[in-house]
């Protein structure tokens, strides 16, 4: 064998994906744009040209493509992954797409791939910088990512000046950056309004799985990947804690839990535990423990409470803080605020120290009934040396003025002024 035979000889053009191993990947729709491309033909008669030959070679003709969403992991998709591998030669392709989410996510691929294309225009600016092709990235393609994560910027969808979405399949210009309806140059689109500093929701967990899928051919994901984490993780927190998580995350009992769930409630379900999406879903069970790891550090590692020795202790401690506070000079606070004061339950004060709590309270009346009485006999006192202005000059204004010269509050010198009527 020769090094010539060794070379795959293939019907088409062999060309290497943009990006591959990287956040940044081609997506497949923009792959077969380029394609067309370097075969100098529109990309509706590659389109074509693949259907015939496919069919002269298994019998069965692929479906039309411009319905399908080549970037996705439809059965349509799946098989146009299969057509353009063969036609090319080029075994890597299936990192341009989310096929590996086939069987994984739900079948109706709700919420995964963007019907129509989304951009960053930096990004286009930097591939024309450094003289390189404009392409689509994957990342750009998912409908939870929302944002450039190198520049920061939010993905635009439509051209700026004609208003025109950018069907992925459809008309498509020959190069990324150029808008099908008008040709104008989507790459020289600023605004400073599209800067948003941080990541929407998911938008992380995503760029790491798409990293994950570019860089492996097999990224060998696991169906039921949220059952099986749950079953290992109630092994080591306990079953009611994973129930409740899985109540939250996806609203409905453990028992009711898609076998293939939307790609959002996968990056739901990721967030809310904290775990990388891809370890998730090639490793739950290794996923679980991670996580289970994480739990004791968090939270304190729990002993059994001593309940009596704690409550004896602090019963000691109020009771000699209550007999130190009898035995003192005063003043005395009440039974209640006496309580408050040291942080201590009045009921349980009630329960342990109920003599010496009546104790308190009979010194705290004491001291109050004698501090009403000063008072009452101030006023008395002043308002004998006012007695003269009663009659001649209103009543409220006697009143203040007792109240003031005896440092009494107002109702004691009003009650002392009306008894002297
Ligand atoms: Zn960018
Ligand atoms: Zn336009």
């Amino acid at each position: 064998m020769t090094e010539y035979d060794a070379m795959p000889r293939t019907e088409y053009f062999r060309l290497t994906p943009r990006g591959l191993g990287t956040e940044q990947v081609e997506s497949l729709a923009s792959y077969v744009n380029r394609l067309a491309h370097v075969h100098g033909v529109s990309r509706h008669q590659l389109i074509n040209h693949l259907q015939m030959w496919w069919e002269r070679r298994t019998g069965s003709r692929p479906p039309r493509c411009e319905s399908v969403r080549l970037n996705g992991y439809s059965k349509d998709a799946l098989l146009w992954l299969e057509v353009l591998q063969a036609a090319t030669g080029e075994p890597q392709l299936a990192r341009c797409t989310i096929a590996p989410l086939s069987g994984i996510c739900a079948a109706n691929s709700v919420g995964s791939v963007r019907h129509v294309r989304a951009w960053c225009p930096a990004c286009f600016r930097d591939d024309l910088a450094v003289g390189d092709v404009t392409y689509d990235r994957l990342i750009w393609q998912l409908q939870p990512v929302q944002h450039c994560s190198l520049h920061k910027l939010a993905l635009l969808d439509h051209c700026s000046a004609c208003g025109n979405v950018q069907h992925p399949n459809k008309k498509i210009a020959d190069e990324a950056h150029i808008c099908w309806s008008c040709t104008t140059d989507l790459s020289a689109h600023r605004d400073r309004s599209l800067y948003r500093r941080t990541p929407y929701f998911g938008e992380s967990e995503v760029r790491n799985l798409i990293r994950y899928i570019a860089s492996t051919d097999e990224p060998g994901f696991h169906p039921e990947a949220c059952h099986r984490f749950g079953e290992a993780l109630s092994r080591h927190v306990g079953k009611d804690e994973v129930r409740d998580s899985f109540y939250e995350i996806f609203h409905c009992s453990s028992s009711h839990i898609p076998r293939r769930p939307q790609l959002q409630a996968l990056l739901a379900f990721a967030t809310y535990f904290n775990i990388n999406l891809s370890i998730l879903l090639i490793d739950p069970e290794a996923a679980a423990r991670q996580i289970s790891l994480a739990f004791p550090t968090v939270m304190p590692a729990s002993r059994p409470r001593n309940l009596s020795e704690h409550r004896g202790e602090r019963v000691g401690w109020f009771r000699a803080k209550l007999a130190e506070a009898i035995n003192g000079p005063g003043p005395y606070l009440s039974p209640p605020k006496f309580c408050a004061a040291n942080h201590y339950s009045y009921a349980v004060a009630r329960h342990y120290n109920a003599k010496l709590l009546a104790k308190l309270g009979a010194l705290w009346r004491a001291q109050e009934k004698k501090r009403k009485a000063d008072v009452t006999r101030r006023v008395q006192m002043v308002a004998c040396q006012e007695a003269t202005r009663i009659g001649k000059e209103p009543r409220r204004s006697i009143a203040h003025d007792i109240a003031q010269r005896a440092n009494a509050p107002l109702h004691v010198a009003r009650s002392t002024l009306r008894s002297a009527r």
